[in-house]
């Protein structure tokens, strides 16, 4: 049976969203007869398109295209992230709610998939100005968000002081104290120890268990990061302290190499006080500033992707040292240089496994502040680790099994879950 494509849309070959519609279709040969309701995951349950007008401190108007899409809801309410960035569209918050959907069932915690987004460039707006457009943002959405609804969070280009804002906006419009209607908040308004680092700990953690089973050792290991925020860095710190050496890192400023590998101790306030890597090139303690088609020449054991989608190309691949692929970022390989990726033998732990660190942690604040009970650092670190080893020994288990790659059999064993729920729940009416 096919099925019309959604005519809201108009995806491209290499957009998130045709990316996504072909790891499903990858997907559906290993899931028997649940693959009748293979079409529930090529179409988002609801989509809402928001505008979003607020007054600059100059006292002109502008207005912003703002998202907020449930792909699935099948196992629980809508979880997932806010991005604010000039690129975001319909289609891409499409994907990345699709992929929080898949990533959500991959580690079994008890959400369905949601995204949000604002089309806008964050850093161009004052404190206040974004304030105001996090605000109405909120409103407007708030009609289908609420801890039991839809719990949104930071990603791209969102923080705790956005998710604050977010919270108590909905707060007020409801006129209560709604702790859990989003995650990653500061600390002191139920935000959880841990999770402004989990998204980078999850990503060490499958890397770790990943580079033993193929028999790579992270002391001395050379890694690149592409995209040093908040989930780049934190894992590079960690790989740091496991031994290995961080040889390049890229962000929007530029990039950065040390074949001996970068003085992460310098690199990382630096980062935090001029908002990118680039200002460290001449450092003393040794880092030269290349192009940045460069990155994907140099000489290396591990890549973390840890930005934007799509960066991964085939003709990136032909180029790439490494042997190891770890997808911080959501999307950031197309399915051609998947194939070639694979055909090369590199072994990529794929986004919806690789970085499910920072939604289990906001799976963990959200527990918290319903039972208004919280948690040490060490438990909740423990208890991350715990899920994500056993999540990824299952995802490999089901690699071996059907000699698949870890990205179709990530969406083979969260399919099965999501799908499963889908024939449980049954059609309504
Ligand atoms: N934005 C993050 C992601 O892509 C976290 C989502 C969340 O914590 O809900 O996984």
């Amino acid at each position: 049976m096919s099925h019309a494509p959604l005519s809201y849309i108009h995806p491209s070959a290499h957009s998130p969203w045709s990316t996504y519609l072909s790891q499903v279709d990858r997907v559906l040969p290993y899931l028997g007869d649940l693959a009748r309701w293979g079409e529930t995951l090529k179409r988002p349950k609801r989509a809402l398109i928001v505008d979003v007008p607020i007054e600059m401190d100059d006292g002109s108007v502008r207005h912003f295209e703002g998202y907020r899409v449930q792909h699935n809801l099948s196992r629980g309410p809508g979880k997932g992230g806010v991005r604010y960035h000039p690129d975001v569209t319909l289609e891409e918050v499409m994907a990345l709610s699709a992929w929080m959907t898949v990533k959500n069932a991959a580690v079994n915690l008890p959400y369905g998939g949601a995204k949000g987004g604002i089309r806008v460039d964050p850093r161009s707006l004052s404190t206040k100005e974004l304030e105001r457009m996090t605000r109405r943002y909120t409103s407007e959405i708030g009609i289908i968000i609420g801890p039991n609804q839809d719990i949104p969070a930071p990603d791209v280009g969102t923080n705790p002081q956005i998710m604050a804002w977010m919270m108590d906006t909905y707060s007020m419009n409801i006129g209560g104290s709604a702790s859990g209607v989003v995650t990653g908040k500061p600390i002191h308004l139920g935000g959880s120890l841990g999770r402004v680092k989990a998204t980078g700990r999850g990503v060490f953690v499958t890397g770790r268990e990943a580079a033993r089973r193929i028999g790579l050792d992270l002391d001395g290991a050379k890694v690149m990061v592409q995209g040093f925020g908040n989930v780049g860095s934190a894992a590079a710190e960690l790989f740091g302290q496991a031994g290995a050496k961080i040889v390049a890192v890229q962000d929007h400023t530029g990039t950065i190499v040390n074949p001996k590998g970068l003085d992460l101790s310098e690199l990382l306030p630096l980062v935090k006080r001029q908002g990118g890597v680039a200002g460290f090139a001449g450092h003393p303690s040794g880092a030269e500033r290349i192009d940045d088609e460069a990155f994907w020449d140099l000489d290396c054991d591990v890549l973390i992707p840890a930005a934007l989608e799509g960066v991964i190309t085939p003709a990136r691949v032909e180029r790439l040292k490494a042997k190891l692929v770890l997808e911080g970022a959501n999307g950031p390989t197309l399915p051609e240089a998947d194939d070639a990726l694979a055909e090369r033998g590199v072994l990529v732990v794929p986004d919806v496994i690789c970085n499910a660190g920072g939604v289990t942690v906001s799976y963990f604040e959200w527990v918290q502040d319903f039972s208004s009970f919280f948690w040490s650092e060490d438990e909740i670190n423990l208890r991350l680790d715990k899920i994500m080893v056993d999540a990824l020994r299952r995802i490999w288990d089901t690699a071996d099994r059907y000699r698949i790659t870890l990205r179709t059999a990530t969406f083979a064993v969260a399919c099965e879950r999501i799908l499963m729920a889908r024939q449980e729940r049954g059609l309504y009416p």
